[in-house]
C-alpha cells in the first residue's frame, strides 16, 4: 500500500468505524487501538496488517463439566441405555417448547423428514415441493420415499422459498409442500398455508435449523401437519445426532411411533395383539444418554436463542450502511428467528470487483469467519442417479424420468446467482457473544471494503 492509499484507508476507516473517542482508543482489548500509531491497523490483515480480531469466537457445542455431566453420567452408570424415561421426558418437553400435542424423537433430522412424509402416505408417483435453497437432506428425504422433489426458487431478500413461485409448480401429482425455515429464519408460513389449503396439500415443515423461531409468537414446527427438527452437532440444540417430529395429529404420530419401533403396535395402532407386528417398520430410536444430553442443552436454548436474535438484529442494523453488503430480511410477522446462520449478500461491484472467495479470505484474515454456503441443489448428480435407480425405473415411466425435461422444469436462476455469487454466512455461535464483538464484524467489513482495491491487486 503506498502512502496516499494508506492515508485514505486510514481516514475512511476512522470515519466509518467511529473509533475516534478516547475511551475506545484506550481500550486495551481492542487490537485496533493498540496499533493506532502505525499503518498496521489500517493495512488489511491479508496484506500483513494487524487483524481486527485475534480473540477467538465461542466454540460449539457448549459443554459445562460442572452443570452438565451429572445427568449423563448417572444414566451411564444405571445401564438403562435403550429408549426409556429420559427419551420420553425429552419428547414431552420438546412438544411443550414447540407448542404441539406430541413429539417423537428419531435418529436424525433427515429421518424425521422421511418418516413424517412416508407415514403421511407420500411415495411413488407423488411430487413434493421444496425450496431449492436448502440443505441436501430436504431433497434426499423426498427421494427416500420414492416421490420426486420439485424445486421452487428462492426469495433472495429473505433466503426463503419464494411463495409467489409455488403455485406455478403445482400439478395433479403434487401431494405436499416441505417449507424449510432455512438459516433459522421463518419461511412465509401465512402464504404457504394458504396455498396448501387451496390445493389440499400436506405441509411438513423442515425446521431443522430453526429451533424456537416464531411467527406471531407461534413456534415454527407447529404450523403444518408436522414439523421436523435436527439435533446434529452443528445445530442450535446440539446432541451429536438426533431428530424430532412434532405434530398435533395423534393418528400420524402413532404411525410414526410404530414405524420407528420396528412397526410394532402403538397408541391407536393396536391391531390384533396376537397378530404381532403391524406395519413394515424401521428402527430409529434414541438412546437414553442421547436424551440426557438433549435435556441438558434444552435448559440453555431459550437464552441462547434470545441472544442470537438480539445480536443479529444489532449487527444487521450496523452493516446495512456498507455498500455492497445487504443483510437478510425477516418477514414482517416474525417475532423471533433462530439465526442458525447470519446471512447477507455480497455485491463485488461495490468492492472494486473483489471476488467472493477473496473477500472471504480477507475477512478470515481479519479474524471473522465467513462462509459462502450452499451450492445449487437442483444441479447435483444425485437426482439423475435416483432417476436411474432400479426402484425409480419400476415406479415411473421413462418419460417421467427424462432428466432434461426435469432439469428444465426445475431451473432456479435466482438461486444460481445467490449460491454462486452473493450469499455469505456467519455461524450461529459467533452470535453468542456481546454487542462489542459484533462491532468487530462490522469493522472488518468496513476495513475490507475500504481496502478492496489493494486487496484485489495483491491477491492476483
Ligand atoms: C441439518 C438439516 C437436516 C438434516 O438433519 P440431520 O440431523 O443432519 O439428519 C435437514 N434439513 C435441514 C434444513 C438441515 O439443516
Amino acid at each position: 500500500m503506498d502512502q496516499e492509499q494508506a492515508f485514505n484507508a486510514r481516514r475512511h476507516f476512522i470515519k466509518l468505524t467511529g473509533l475516534t473517542t478516547a475511551g475506545i482508543l484506550l481500550s486495551p482489548s481492542n487490537t485496533f487501538s493498540m496499533n493506532i500509531g502505525s499503518d498496521d491497523a489500517f493495512k488489511p490483515a491479508i496484506l500483513g496488517g494487524a487483524p481486527i480480531r485475534s480473540k477467538p469466537w465461542p466454540e460449539w457445542p457448549i459443554w459445562n463439566v460442572e452443570t452438565d455431566e451429572k445427568l449423563v453420567v448417572d444414566n451411564l452408570r444405571s445401564g438403562v441405555w435403550s429408549r426409556a424415561a429420559l427419551v420420553k421426558e425429552f419428547e414431552e418437553k420438546w412438544a411443550k417448547e414447540i407448542g404441539t400435542k406430541r413429539s417423537l424423537s428419531v435418529v436424525n433430522g433427515t429421518n424425521a423428514l422421511i418418516v413424517s412424509l412416508m407415514q403421511s402416505n407420500i411415495g411413488a408417483g407423488d411430487e413434493v415441493i421444496i425450496p431449492v435453497y436448502t440443505f441436501i437432506a430436504t431433497a434426499a428425504a423426498v427421494l427416500a420415499t420414492g416421490a420426486i422433489p420439485i424445486f421452487v426458487d428462492v426469495d433472495p431478500e429473505t433466503f426463503q422459498i419464494d411463495p409467489k413461485k409455488i403455485e406455478a409448480k403445482i400439478t395433479s401429482k403434487t401431494k405436499a409442500i416441505v417449507p424449510v425455515h432455512i438459516l433459522g429464519m421463518p419461511a412465509d408460513m401465512a402464504s404457504i398455508m394458504k396455498i396448501a389449503k387451496k390445493h389440499q396439500l400436506l405441509v411438513i415443515e423442515d425446521a431443522c435449523q430453526a429451533h424456537l423461531a416464531e411467527i406471531n409468537h407461534q413456534r415454527v414446527g407447529s404450523f403444518g401437519d408436522a414439523g421436523c427438527f435436527s439435533f446434529q452437532n452443528s445445530k442450535n440444540l446440539a446432541i451429536g445426532e438426533g431428530g424430532a417430529i412434532t405434530s398435533n395429529n395423534d393418528a400420524l404420530m402413532d404411525r410414526c411411533y410404530s414405524y420407528h419401533n420396528y412397526g410394532n403396535p402403538y397408541g391407536a395402532m393396536v391391531g390384533n395383539v396376537s397378530a404381532g407386528t403391524l406395519i413394515p417398520g424401521n428402527k430409529l430410536r434414541w438412546t437414553e444418554y442421547q436424551a440426557a444430553i438433549g435435556l441438558v442443552q434444552l435448559k440453555r436454548l431459550q437464552a441462547q436463542t434470545d441472544k442470537r436474535h438480539e445480536n443479529a438484529t444489532y449487527l444487521r442494523s450496523k452493516i446495512m450502511s456498507i455498500p455492497g453488503i445487504t443483510p437478510y430480511r425477516l418477514y414482517e410477522n416474525v417475532t423471533k428467528a433462530a439465526f442458525h446462520l447470519f446471512a447477507f449478500r455480497y455485491n463485488k461491484n461495490e468492492f472494486k470487483g473483489l471476488s467472493r472467495p477473496d473477500f472471504v479470505k480477507a475477512m478470515k484474515a481479519e479474524g471473522i469467519p465467513v462462509m459462502e454456503g450452499y451450492a445449487p441443489l437442483n444441479k447435483m448428480p444425485y437426482l439423475a442417479n435416483a432417476f436411474q435407480s432400479k426402484n425409480y425405473r419400476k415406479m415411473y415411466t421413462a418419460k417421467e424420468l427424462d432428466i432434461n425435461v426435469y432439469n428444465k422444469r426445475n431451473e432456479c436462476p435466482v438461486n444460481d446467482k445467490l449460491c454462486n455469487e452473493e450469499a455469505l454466512w456467519i455461524f450461529h455461535s459467533t452470535l453468542l457473544t456481546e454487542k462489542e464483538d459484533m462491532n468487530d464484524i462490522y469493522n472488518a467489513l468496513e476495513k475490507v471494503h475500504a481496502n478492496a482495491e489493494a486487496i484485489k491487486k495483491s491477491i492476483k
